[in-house]
Order: structure tokens, then C-alpha cells, then sequence
């Protein structure tokens, strides 16, 4: 037992719920927010009412958003004529913090799964297929995980859009920048060298 008052305790409890965060760290965490109330804590909870409030999945392509249409969606610059279909939203964030895509996004929500009844309506892939029509998109990025499930929707994806016209192509697998070749796995190793280039 602690000191604490039940109603702290359901806020430490609340807070170890969350991912990375345990019942020691999330006592920690109560507690400097507690001593900070008046700099950290009544921010946050402000700031944790309003997206609660407003958070919401973006109609177009699935990222989280406060509005209906997403602000990369709604970005006029942004309709290059290419999507990249990733599996999570925060695939979305790693791809938007590389700063190299200037197209937009569709984002699955998960893979292809016959063990947890997810299929292609769930995913929104009827969904893509109808904006690759709609907004006259040359290619497809596929940028879904290295898993037996990612590339099993990849390949699901890829049939889908057949006769559509549009090239579909999946991020390039191998050494990642700052790699070296003796602690990677075999399976990297082999992709690097089926995905090699001319020097
Ligand atoms: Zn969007």
C-alpha cells in the first residue's frame, strides 16, 4: 500500500496502462506531475481533453487527425500523384520524419490476417483502389513491414491494383545507413544483396 489517495492511485494506475510506461515509472510520472501542476499537469490535461475530443481518422487516407481530412491530405502540394500505404500511423510519422516523401498516405490500420478475420475491407484497400482511380495516381508505394503478414499484404495489394495502370513499388530492403554486414541478420543480408544496384 502507499500513501497515496485513491484518487491519485487511479490516476498511477491510469497512467501504467500506457506503453513504456510501468507501475514504478507511472508513479514517478504522477508524482513530478503532481509537484508540476501548475506548469506540466494542467497543460496536459488540456491538451489531453481537446485531442480527445477532437481525435479522429482522417476519411481520406486513414492517418489520425483533429479534423475530417487530414492536414497532409488537405496539403494542395502534397498531390504529387503518389501514395504510400503504410501499416500504422506511426509508420506515418517514421516516414514524415525522413523528410523525403512528398506524396500522400494510405494508412491499413494492420495486415491481412485470417486468424484475427481481418481482410481487405478492413483494411481499406477497396478504399485505395477508388483513389487510385479518383485521383489519377501513377504509383504505390508499399511501404509495410518486413513480416510474413506485411508481404503477404503487399502482394494482396499488388493484385488488387492490377489493370489499374499504376506502378506499384515497395521500399527497397538491405544494410541500413550506419549498418555493419557482421551484425545483421541473414535474412537483411540476403534482401541487400537481391536488392543490390550498380555501383
Ligand atoms: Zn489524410
Amino acid at each position: 500500500m502507499s500513501d497515496a489517495t485513491r484518487e491519485i492511485e487511479a490516476l498511477i494506475e491510469l497512467m501504467a496502462r500506457l506503453p513504456g510506461l510501468g507501475p514504478r515509472s507511472a508513479r514517478r510520472a504522477v508524482l513530478h506531475l503532481i509537484k508540476r501542476r501548475g506548469q506540466v499537469m494542467a497543460p496536459l490535461a488540456e491538451a489531453m481533453a481537446g485531442v480527445a475530443r477532437n481525435a479522429r481518422e482522417c476519411a481520406v487516407c486513414g492517418n489520425i487527425a483533429t479534423s475530417d481530412i487530414c492536414d497532409i491530405c488537405s496539403d494542395e502540394r502534397r498531390a504529387t500523384g503518389e501514395i504510400c500505404v503504410v501499416e500504422d500511423v506511426a509508420d506515418l510519422w517514421a516516414m514524415e520524419r525522413g523528410q523525403s516523401f512528398r506524396g500522400r498516405y494510405h494508412v491499413l490500420g494492420g495486415t491481412l490476417s485470417a486468424l484475427d478475420a481481418v481482410g481487405p475491407d478492413e483494411l481499406g484497400i477497396p478504399r485505395l483502389a477508388a483513389r487510385v482511380a479518383q485521383e489519377g495516381t501513377r504509383e504505390v508505394i508499399l511501404a509495410l513491414n518486413a513480416t510474413v503478414d506485411g508481404q503477404t499484404t503487399a502482394h494482396y495489394i499488388a493484385e488488387a491494383l492490377e489493370g489499374t495502370g499504376v506502378a506499384v513499388t515497395s521500399l527497397a530492403q538491405g544494410v541500413p545507413i550506419g549498418g555493419e554486414l557482421d551484425y545483421l541478420d541473414d535474412g537483411t543480408i540476403s534482401a541487400a544483396l537481391r536488392a543490390r544496384k550498380r555501383f
